[in-house]
């Protein structure tokens, strides 16, 4: 039997900056535990440098470089450079792995269900929001902060389990909220969800929390890198009996998930959906179930 597996398997992570990632030491864990040789690289690309970026997809397609992960800022970026997309990438509008397989180079997206997988965690506090069955007479209602690309992955992964969902965005953002709108809303055939936007302060809010069980962040606001606080208004009142999932994993504790567990609400950071999403792109690559 031939053995197609390669010896050593060379991964690595394309994005800008990328000093501060995760993801090698996530990778190098996952590698010893399947008893598999191999490296994770950090590749740092200019936003603009689009020649690398090829150059790059170059070494995958010779068979030099295994699989990739992609972010910021180039999770659009290499979509043109591919030769095709997974139904997840292509809804979603991003892609952050890259495999080589049937002799093409094939984007995916695994943040989605990274994040579905991690929230079930959250979810097992609310037996109730666990059973899909009931979404479609009456789907539970989810608000998510921002709608830059994280966002993007979140409302597919929960449109596409039958929930509701609300992004709450900055005033100037319209153009974000209307194009993810156009996107999604030909991915929900069964139930008859929905997609809205709204603005992110209190006069807006305030009608939609009673109806909300879950609140997910998906802006940066809280990050040890970027604007400290919290994006949720001050002055709004939590949802009772809700769930807090903020995507941000440094700090492991924002101020929004301290705010939300003062006011009783079961909190969970990002650390879970990166390790996720980590898991699924290397389950891809190397066929090792984590
Ligand atoms: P992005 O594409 O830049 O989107 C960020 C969104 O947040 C945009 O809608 C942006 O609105 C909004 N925003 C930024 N600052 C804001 C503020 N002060 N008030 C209100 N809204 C604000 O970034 P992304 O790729 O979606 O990433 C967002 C966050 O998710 C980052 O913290 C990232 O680390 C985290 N993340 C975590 C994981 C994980 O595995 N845990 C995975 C992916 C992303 P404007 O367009 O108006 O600026």
């Amino acid at each position: 039997m031939i053995n197609l597996k390669p010896a050593t398997f060379k991964l690595g992570l394309i994005g800008y900056p990328l000093s501060h990632s995760k993801s090698p030491e996530l990778h190098k864990g996952f590698l010893s535990k399947c008893g598999l040789k191999g490296e994770y690289k950090l590749y740092p690309i200019l936003p603009d440098d689009k020649n690398a970026l090829k150059t790059l997809l170059n070494r995958v397609r010779s068979g030099e470089i295994h699989g990739l992960n992609v972010t910021i800022p180039h999770k659009q970026n290499v979509i043109p450079l591919l030769n095709g997309l997974s139904d997840t990438a292509r809804t979603i509008g991003a892609v952050n792995t890259i495999v080589f397989k049937g002799g093409e180079l094939i984007g995916e997206n695994t943040d989605a269900p990274g994040f579905w997988k991690d929230l079930q965690e959250l979810l097992k506090t609310r037996e109730d929001l666990l059973n899909p069955p009931s979404f479609c007479a009456m789907p539970p209602h989810a608000l998510i902060l921002g709608a830059g690309g994280a966002a993007r992955a979140i409302a597919y992964a929960l449109l596409n389990t039958g929930w509701d969902i609300t992004l709450a965005t900055r005033a100037e953002d319209i153009s974000q909220v209307e194009e993810l709108i156009a996107d999604f809303n030909i991915e929900i055939p069964e139930c008859d969800s929905k997609l809205t936007n709204i603005e992110l302060n209190t006069t807006s809010l305030s009608p939609l929390i009673p109806a909300l069980s879950l609140i997910v962040n998906t802006t940066p606001v809280g990050m040890s890198s970027h604007q400290q606080g919290s994006p949720y208004p001050k002055d709004l009142p939590f949802p009772p009996n809700a769930l807090l999932y903020d995507l941000i994993y440094n700090p492991p504790q924002t101020q929004l998930m301290q705010d939300a567990e003062k006011a009783g609400l079961k909190v969970r950071g990002g650390i879970g959906m990166l390790k996720a999403q980590a898991e699924l792109s290397f389950e891809t690559w190397t066929g090792c179930k984590l």
